[in-house]
């Protein structure tokens, strides 16, 4: 049975993959943050996990540690056997304008949604190797393909992913391990709840399909990219914003 490591997989888009990775018949390893209330988080999302008859355990890691990552790794490679399929879903955000945004909360995103993408791939890849065959999709955004006011970290660490994306793409895609990303637009989660029903408002303006997007319309095209359907697919970035960019 293949095995598909998921970061960030607690609550939000990053569960939502579990699940449909999941119900398309992989093993999961489902990533979240050490601490009690993201473990119950987890737990239950391994429960719905199971519910389609495949194997789901839980890896306390914070992604942004090397450490953290190197030992999550071993890990999930021990107890489910292999990794066939990573997707470095992890990320916050800490948002003001760059006038107002401290040293703080630009390393603190930088850490979490771009170094982690570095940390999980440079161990994870190793094993690919082995394999001799492997897929990761990387979790990116639509504010690092166009820039978001308010968003200079965030913006930063998702253009980076993209970077880091295509690199990786070709330097294993001899080794048959392909690499890709999505960038998803405005997504029903817990990270878009908290922003003002006016912003939610303005925002829809510029999507074509004038609503937001669900975190199972994530989850659809990272099945697809870790599926042999996507095969010869490597180093894209595939956006899913209901046509925010048009
Ligand atoms: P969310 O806040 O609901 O979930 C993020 C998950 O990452 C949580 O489970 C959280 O515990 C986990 N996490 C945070 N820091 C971590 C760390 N250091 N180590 C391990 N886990 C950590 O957010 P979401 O909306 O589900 O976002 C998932 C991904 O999608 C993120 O990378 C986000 O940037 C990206 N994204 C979201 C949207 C959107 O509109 N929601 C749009 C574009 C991109």
């Amino acid at each position: 049975m293949a095995t598909a490591l998921v970061t960030g997989a607690s609550q939000g888009i990053g569960a939502c993959i579990a699940k449909r990775l999941a119900q398309d018949g992989f093993d999961v390893a489902i990533n979240h943050l050490p601490g009690d209330s993201d473990k119950e988080k987890a737990l239950a999302v391994a429960q719905e996990c199971r519910a389609f008859g495949v194997k789901a355990e839980c890896f306390a890691a914070d992604v942004s540690k090397f450490d953290q990552c190197e030992d999550m790794v071993k890990q999930v490679k021990e107890q489910m056997g292999s990794i066939d399929a990573l997707v470095n879903n992890a990320g916050i955000t800490k948002d003001s304008l760059l006038a107002r945004m401290g040293e703080d909360s630009y390393d603190a995103v930088i850490a979490v949604n771009q170094k982690s993408v570095y940390n999980m791939m440079k161990h994870v890849c190793p094993v690919m190797m082995k394999q001799k065959h492997g897929s990761i999709v990387n979790v990116s955004s639509v504010a690092g393909l166009y820039g978001n006011p308010g968003q200079v970290n965030y913006s930063a660490s998702k253009a980076a992913i993209i970077g880091m994306t295509k690199t990786v793409a070709k330097e294993y895609g001899r080794k048959n391990i392909t690499c890709n990303a999505v960038a998803p637009g405005f997504i029903h989660t817990p990270m878009t709840d908290v922003l003002s029903d006016e912003l939610k408002e303005k925002m829809l303006e510029a999507v074509a399909m004038r609503r937001y997007g669900e975190p199972e319309e994530i989850a659809s095209v990272v099945s697809f990219l870790v599926s042999k359907d996507a095969s010869y697919v490597t180093g894209q970035v595939i956006e899913i914003s209901g046509g925010l960019s048009m």
